[in-house]
């Protein structure tokens, strides 16, 4: 998508921290970091969001999980983190392209708010 920030960062248009990468997912810390350990988990392909998936995106969907256990580890907290998305603007979604947060190095709290 043209105007994607996240499609941009994949595409390397625009820089960001990247911590993993393959073929199909790309792994970057977030600009405003909501634990010690943030990063974001997102495709290459535009996907607005879980909900905009498709029967046909589930390899894409279980490369995503795979790829963020491996980032988990890069960043030293494969014992302890989250993964969230949030889906829709309603739940907090900011950016409309598909993507995960890894949130580690604290204490995490359930529920969240
Ligand atoms: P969400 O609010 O769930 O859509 O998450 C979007 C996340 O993207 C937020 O945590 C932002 O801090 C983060 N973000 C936005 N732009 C960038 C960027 N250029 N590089 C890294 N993280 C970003």
């Amino acid at each position: 998508m043209a105007d994607c920030i996240f499609c941009k960062i994949a595409s390397g248009e625009i820089n960001a921290k990247v911590v993993y990468d393959d073929a199909d997912v790309v792994a970057f810390l977030d600009l405003n970091p909501q634990a010690p350990t943030h990063a974001l988990i997102v495709p290459r392909r535009h996907i607005d969001r879980l909900t905009a998936a498709a029967d046909a995106d589930a390899e894409l969907l279980g490369k995503l999980q795979l790829a963020a256990a491996k980032v988990a580890k890069v960043l030293k907290v494969e014992g302890a983190f989250r993964l969230v998305t949030n889906n829709g603007k309603g739940a907090g979604q900011s950016v409309d392209h598909l993507h995960y947060h890894l949130l580690g190095g604290r204490k995490l709290l359930w529920p969240p708010g």
